[in-house]
């Protein structure tokens, strides 16, 4: 019945997506506003819509707001520097963990509104024949060391050296001020208030500038780069670092029948090329987002999996690889009709 309905993990995992766009842009209204701030304080994916009434964001604005107000005026004023002052951050940590104990870094790949769009986005460019661009090995190695930087300054040292009074107050939260998500899902509820510059204030106005030329840029560049802001988000680094403590990963069995193909690197929407040649946990790479259309699209039985633990949750096949093939390609068009593996190389175009 389920198979009836969704006959690809793709297919599938779209419909999550769009469910939970719906649930983290309109989800306030559900579960009312005092269960929206709670739940949205501790989100391990963007959702700056989701709390409408206190605009509360995701686990990066406590991170932030507690390193500002609790930790950085704490260690200015060392005879308060009691568990009380750290409390705050702690909760908050300690309840990202239990969504990310479950989840780990799906929540990119299934939840996070931001990257659904990028992914909408970029699917309509494919419909639209726009040429696809892909970072190779180089590139995306130049790129990858932005989302240590941006979680590194944005999110922890400039508001923790504001709670310290070495910087302006301003720079109090600097990443929910250059946030795209913060601009981009607000605009779906119809809502233009987080475009507005504050005047009389010259970083914050440099900031909210900043925030609208990215959001802007992002929605341009979706169509034709898969996951553009992914790959500069601190949410991104901060999941990394995680990610190993979550029974929820992607592995690759070293396989006779690994014949480093590709396909899977290319099917991968964040260019992570390492999963076609690594295996074990070095395949598990911190860009990953668990989205697995590397194991959709790699034509060997097992080789690679989503897991929970011990519990497989999707494996590569063969069988699902034809159908895979024969069904909706990334770019909306392409059906493939000759066998999977001489497909192979022609197909790699396309995935
Ligand atoms: S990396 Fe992408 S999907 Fe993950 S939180 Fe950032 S914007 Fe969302
Ligand atoms: S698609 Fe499968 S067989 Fe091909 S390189 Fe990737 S893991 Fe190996
Ligand atoms: S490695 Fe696989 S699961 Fe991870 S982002 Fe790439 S395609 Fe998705």
């Amino acid at each position: 019945m389920l198979k009836a309905i969704f006959p690809t993990l793709g297919r599938f995992r779209l419909f999550v997506q769009v469910a939970m766009l719906l649930l983290t842009v309109y989800g306030s209204n559900v579960v009312g506003f005092y269960m929206a701030e709670k739940v949205s304080n501790a989100l391990p994916a963007l959702s700056c819509a989701y709390d409408q009434q206190n605009g509360a964001y995701c686990v990066l604005i406590p991170t932030q707001h507690q390193l500002h107000h609790r930790i950085g005026e704490a260690l200015v004023k060392a005879q308060e520097i009691t568990v009380q002052m750290f409390l705050p951050l702690l909760f908050t940590l300690l309840t990202f963990f239990t969504f990310f104990f479950v989840l780990s870094k799906a929540f990119c790949g299934w939840v996070c509104p931001l990257g659904t769009i990028q992914e909408l986005i970029n699917k309509l460019g494919r419909k639209l024949n726009m040429p696809l661009r892909r970072f190779e090995n180089g590139s995306v190695s130049k790129v990858r060391p932005v989302k240590w930087l941006m979680l590194l300054v944005l999110v922890l040292a400039l508001p923790l050296l504001t709670g310290l009074g070495v910087t302006p107050h301003s720079l109090g939260n600097p990443f929910c001020d250059v946030c795209p998500s913060r601009i981009v899902t607000t605009l779906l509820t119809g809502s233009t208030e987080q475009m507005a510059l504050r005047t009389g204030d010259g970083i914050a106005f440099t900031l909210g500038a900043i925030a609208n030329t990215m959001a802007g840029f992002i929605l341009v560049a979706a169509f034709a780069v898969r996951q553009p802001f992914c790959r500069i988000c601190p949410l991104l680094s901060f999941n990394a670092v995680f990610q190993r403590l979550s029974p929820m990963r992607l592995v690759k069995k070293q396989h006779d029948k690994c014949d480093k193909c590709g396909i899977c690197a290319k099917a991968c929407p964040m260019d992570i090329h390492e999963i076609a040649r690594e295996h074990g946990s070095k395949a598990y790479h911190e860009d990953c987002t668990l989205c697995g259309r590397c194991a959709e699209f790699c034509p060997d039985d097992d080789v690679i999996q989503m897991k929970w633990g011990p519990i497989p949750l999707f494996k590569s096949s063969r069988e699902y690889y034809k159908q895979r093939m024969k069904g909706e390609m990334p770019d909306g068009t392409l059906k493939i009709v000759t066998a999977p593996r001489k497909l192979a190389a022609g197909a790699e175009d396309n995935a």
